[in-house]
């Protein structure tokens, strides 16, 4: 930990957070890297041209990507609206001005049931924030690819689909098929890939029009989204900055925040990365699986980045608690300590610890320890 935030914490009286929940906005999403923080202080000194800073990031990212071109926005929900702006109304002043009003026929974005996620507001909100609709196809427990067939029809405007770890309740939908099934009806689609910037090619590849992304996730710039992918929409989905994208606008310090998280992943030698993470993942591995009555193993993202999570398994009569206890007994203590909650009731927690420190890694442990028998 850097002195600056040391400060921080003493001069605001701020709790410090042990977190080892994942890229969370409630606590702050991600740590930027050195280079990112200097970048963004000089940032915050000078004037730019924000078009042309707009036009540099789209060249840089549409380098790191190989899309045709990309525009930063405030955060990946802010490009969801943003690109459904787009697709839906195009990029003319006309349009610009007259969102979020739209007739409730033919404006609609048909989403499966079963990729309506809640990552702070239901994502469904993203779609009628520029007046489109959403059309949910099955339910949230259930949609396979002929109920997603059955939804989609030559009027809808753009078909959402997501690429994410947050889809616990069912992933079985292909998503490659289910992209097809859009483009013959021609029906363009958007994915939303918050925390998917290291597959960002691939889902390009698989043929998606459109690729959300946050840039603040695993790419730990400042606070910004990501729009990525053919010109016309990208530029349509710019053009909304002089109407609904006012409030969703990438400011200076973001889109260079963006550049210099760029330059840092261009520069980043995976597998060495890979090779410190895989170590450090296996030696806390090792270390909770001494802890009585807690099994520990490694699981893969489930969406696909190249990270891996920590699973604790909690056998609440040998350790003592169960392993909802276990995690809030965690964020009561000083610092609290924040694990991932969706495997509760598997008696799991998941813990992501890629970007802690040692000291909260033994931090964490010891937590653990002490609260068992
Ligand atoms: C985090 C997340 C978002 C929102 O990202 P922001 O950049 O914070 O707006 C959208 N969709 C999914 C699936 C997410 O995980």
């Amino acid at each position: 930990m850097t002195r600056t935030t040391l400060d921080l914490y003493q001069k605001y009286r701020l709790q410090q957070v042990v977190n080892a929940s994942g890229t969370f906005t409630p606590l702050g999403v991600s740590r930027s890297p050195e280079q990112v923080c200097e970048a963004v202080s000089a940032a915050l000194r000078n004037y730019f041209i924000i078009d042309e800073l707009q036009q540099v990031a789209s060249d840089a990212i549409a380098e790191y990507s190989g899309a045709e071109a990309a525009a930063v926005t405030h955060c990946a929900a802010a490009g969801i609206t943003l690109s459904i702006a787009a697709v839906m109304a195009g990029g003319n002043a006309e349009a610009v001005n007259d969102l979020p009003h739209r007739p409730p026929s033919n404006n609609d974005v048909v989403i499966p049931g079963t990729h309506v996620v809640n990552y702070g507001h239901e994502i469904t909100q993203d779609i009628r924030l520029c007046g489109a609709y959403p059309r949910i196809a099955g339910d949230l427990e259930h949609c396979d690819l002929n109920t997603l067939e059955a939804a989609l029809s030559k009027d809808n405007i753009a078909c959402l689909l997501l690429v994410s770890s947050r889809l616990v309740r069912d992933q079985s939908l292909d998503i490659n098929i289910a992209m097809e099934l859009a483009h013959q009806r021609n029906i363009p689609v958007i994915i939303d890939g918050a925390a998917q910037d290291m597959r960002i090619t691939e889902l390009l590849d698989s043929g998606a029009d459109l690729v959300v992304c946050s840039a603040h996730k695993y790419l730990a710039a400042a606070t910004a989204g990501l729009i990525i992918g053919n010109k016309h929409h990208v530029d349509a989905a710019l053009a909304h900055n002089k109407g609904i994208g006012r409030a969703m606008k990438a400011t200076k310090e973001a889109i260079i925040g963006v550049l210099a998280a760029l330059e840092v992943r261009r520069q980043l030698n995976f597998e060495q990365w890979s090779e410190s993470q895989n170590k450090k993942v296996a030696d806390f591995v090792a270390v909770a699986n001494r802890i009585d009555g807690i099994t520990a193993r490694t699981q893969m993202d489930p969406a696909g980045m190249p990270i891996k999570r920590v699973v604790l398994e909690v056998n609440a009569i040998g350790f003592g608690m169960t392993a909802r206890q276990l995690s809030e007994k965690l964020v009561g203590m000083q610092p609290p300590i924040y694990v991932m909650n969706h495997e509760l009731d598997n008696s799991n927690l998941v813990l992501e610890i890629q970007t802690l420190e040692r000291h909260e890694l033994t931090q964490i442990l010891e937590s653990i320890r002490d609260s068992g028998r």
